[in-house]
Order: structure tokens, then C-alpha cells, then sequence
């Protein structure tokens, strides 16, 4: 259909994912007790509902804040339901395809250069690593871990010295493909840990002292389908047996507890935990990499959108960690590093009691490994946007991110051995 647009409107449609969300909502709804949250569960059986938070309709539960997007059609239903059983409710998204347009307001940059201000497609990622690698030879060297289901090359980039026996920090942006924030974090903190190596004292002691593992986009199949077919996908894109569904959830694909949530067992759930567990190539070679590696490993950030905040173990049970004092701690003080900047908030704690229960996640995998400080971060924002964040809000994010990742980083160069 593209061919009959007028020109103007060519170079922006084929920039966006061709499946369209004209007239679109986000509802956020606040079910004040079970029988509200019930309403909403309900509401999920008959209408397509994509939870956007919790991440699927079985985590609904009362004073909890759900959002959710459903399509023009199914909107009116919904609210009238709500309405009509007088729930209290905000639609914080009017037309999603307005936002999907918008959400490209970064600068353009009329050079060559790679924009840290801008979202970037699977090719530009790729084409940036070996820049980087170009750039620092010395200091950067790009690793390739495996594959993935359709073939994609998965690379790691490793920031500081030759050494294989230093202690390092692995990180991992954009497991979940539609949080485009995260890979963009990925990109800022190569771009600022290389960048101000000589010249910001704590970023050259901690690379002189240490390395960093950084996955730029771990679902790499995932992340250019969000860029090419469905901007609100969030699996990967391995077919299933038996179904037509396609993807499994990398994120409940790791083997922590990884059979214990029923609800992740179908696969045309957006939280579908694989086959197996680490069933997915993706997952198989992220866990052969650290396991590999895992004398030198002393942390493992992983990260997420949206919500503003910051998680550690676990996920799959309220028993707390050992060392849940000391993890609190960095968190607290990683969080409050973060809002000295634009005195954005931060909520901190174990997975389970600061969001939901969750099993087969790679935060609680690479706990239980034996990597002792294990967070994970979900960016901005706390739903105006969503996972449809502006490009004109990457930067401040990004600026704010990396003062909490270097408190952290400062953790474990301090305290470990
Ligand atoms: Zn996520």
C-alpha cells in the first residue's frame, strides 16, 4: 500500500513497523480489591489485552498499577466495563501509532556519525560494534557467543585489558525485543566507558582494575522484528512445536526454577518459558559465556524497561538472598546516585516483593550461579511513554543510568577479590 502515500510521508512509514496501531489505548487501571482485579483478569479472557505491566494478566492483583494496550475496537468494552463497575482509571495512551511516530524526536546527526541520542536498527548496532572495535583496539574487542534462531551473529563487547583473569562485570541490554532503551544504555555505556577512560578518575580506575562484558541487544531476532513487522513485540522469534505462536520469553527461559509457574507454559504467552529450559540459542549461548567465564564474573546487570527500578534476587520465591543486606545496600546507594541527576526516583528490592513472582529469569540464573551481585535495572519511565520512550529522553536516561551502574561497578572493585 505504500505506493499510494504522498512522498512527504514515505521516508516515515517505512521507518516504522508496518503493523499499525491507529487508535490504539493504554489503559491504566488501579484494581482497588480482588473482585477489580478479577474484573481485569475477565476482561483479559475476552479481549486481547497486551499487558504492558505486570507483564501478563495471571500478576494482576489488587493496588496494583496494570497497564495495558488494546486495540480502538476492543476499547470501547473495556471501557464501558470499567465504567460500569465503577473502576478507577487513566487511558494514558490515546492513539499508540501517534506515539510510535513521535517516539523518533531525537537530533539527526548530519555526519556519519553514530547518534548516542537516537534508536538504532540491527544493522547500525552491528555496523557501530565494529566501529568501536576500530576505534580502541586496544581496549575494545568484539566477541562472538553464538547465534541465534534466524542466524543473527550475537556479539559481546569486551571493554579493558587482554587480561582474561581480571574481574568483570557482564551486562546485557534488550532481551525483551520492544524496550528499545535498553540496547541504546548498552551503546551509551561503551561509547562513555571507552570514551572518558584517561580522563574521568572513576571510569579509568575501574577500567585499569577491571573488564566489561557488554551484549548489546541480546534478542537480536526479536529487536529487528519491533524495527521491521511489530514494534510491540517482545520474544524472540524461534518457532514453536505444536503451535503457531511464535517466540519463546528469553527472560523465563533460564533454568531458576524454571517449571514452577504453570502460567508460562503456553506458548502464545507473551511470557512463554521455551521447551526447555535454556531451550532458546540465544539463552544456550549468554549461559555457555558465563559459565565460561564465571571465575572472573563478580556481576551481572541486565536491562530492562519501563518502571524506575532497580531489582535484585529473587524472583521465584520470597526467601531472601544471603547476602540480601549487601545487595539492598548497593542498590540504595546505586538509586540515589541515579537521582542526583534529574532527581528521577528509583524503587529498589527483591524481585518478587517489589514486582511479582517470576521464574526462569536470568537475574535469579546467574545468582544462583554463584555471581553474588546480580541486578536488574527497568529504565524509564513509569508509563507516560512506556516502552515508546522519546528519543529526546535516551540521553538524560542514559546520563542518569550510568552514575548508578558506576556505584555498582565501584562496589565490586572495592569488595571483591
Ligand atoms: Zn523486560
Amino acid at each position: 500500500m505504500r505506493f499510494i502515500l504522498p512522498v512527504g510521508l514515505l521516508a516515515t512509514t517505512l521507518a516504522i513497523a508496518p503493523v499499525r496501531f491507529d487508535g490504539e489505548k493504554v489503559f491504566r487501571v488501579k484494581p482497588q480489591d480482588e473482585t477489580e482485579a478479577n474484573i481485569i483478569k475477565d476482561l483479559a479472557r475476552t479481549n486481547e489485552l497486551d499487558f504492558w505491566y505486570p507483564d501478563d494478566t495471571h500478576h494482576v492483583s489488587a493496588n496494583m498499577t496494570v497497564d495495558f494496550r488494546v486495540s480502538e475496537k476492543e476499547s470501547q468494552t473495556i471501557q464501558s466495563a470499567l465504567d460500569q463497575n465503577k473502576m478507577h482509571y487513566e487511558i494514558l495512551i490515546h492513539d499508540l501509532q501517534e506515539e510510535v511516530e513521535k517516539q523518533f524526536d531525537g537530533k539527526e546527526d548530519s555526519s556519519d556519525r553514530h547518534s548516542y541520542e537516537k534508536y538504532h536498527n540491527w544493522e547500525q548496532i552491528v555496523a557501530w560494534t565494529e566501529k568501536m572495535v576500530n576505534k580502541r583496539p586496544e581496549m575494545v574487542s568484539r566477541i562472538k557467543i553464538g547465534s541465534t534462531a534466524e542466524d543473527n551473529p550475537l556479539y559481546v563487547l569486551k571493554i579493558g585489558k587482554e587480561d582474561e583473569s581480571r574481574n568483570s562485570i557482564f551486562m546485557d541490554c534488550g532481551i525483551h525485543a520492544r524496550e528499545w532503551v535498553s540496547p541504546a544504555f548498552c551503546q551509551w555505556f561503551v561509547y562513555q566507558a571507552t570514551k572518558s577512560y584517561g580522563k574521568n578518575k572513576i571510569m579509568t580506575k575501574l577500567l585499569d582494575k577491571m573488564n566489561f562484558y557488554v551484549l548489546p541487544v541480546f534478542n537480536v531476532d526479536g529487536y529487528i522484528w519491533s524495527w521491521t513487522k511489530n514494534r510491540m513485540w517482545r520474544k524472540n522469534r524461534s518457532k514453536n512445536q505444536n503451535s503457531k505462536c511464535i517466540g519463546t520469553d528469553l527472560n523465563r527461559n533460564f533454568n531458576a526454577s524454571w517449571d514452577s509457574s504453570p502460567q508460562t507454559s503456553n506458548p502464545c504467552e507473551e511470557t512463554y518459558r521455551g521447551h526447555a529450559p535454556e531451550s532458546e540459542k540465544e539463552t544456550k549461548a549468554v549461559t555457555d559465556f558465563i559459565r565460561g567465564h564465571l571465575k572472573s564474573i563478580k556481576a551481572y546487570i541486565t536491562f530492562h524497561s519501563y518502571s524506575q527500578m532497580l531489582l535484585f534476587p529473587y524472583g521465584y520465591t520470597s526467601k531472601l538472598p544471603f547476602n540480601h543486606e549487601d545487595l539492598a545496600k548497593i542498590a540504595k546507594l546505586s538509586t540515589d546516585a541515579l537521582s542526583t541527576r534529574y532527581e528521577t526516583r528509583y524503587i529498589y528490592g527483591p524481585i518478587q516483593s517489589t514486582i511479582y513472582r517470576t521464574s526462569g529469569s536470568s537475574l535469579d540464573w546467574a545468582f544462583d550461579l554463584g555471581i553474588k551481585h546480580t541486578f536488574a535495572f527497568e529504565l524509564r519511565d513509569k508509563g507516560k511513554f512506556g516502552f515508546l520512550l522519546p528519543e529526546s529522553q535516551i540521553k538524560p536516561t542514559c546520563k542518569e543510568t550510568m552514575l548508578a551502574v558506576k556505584v555498582i561497578a565501584k562496589y565490586i572493585l572495592k569488595n571483591t577479590s
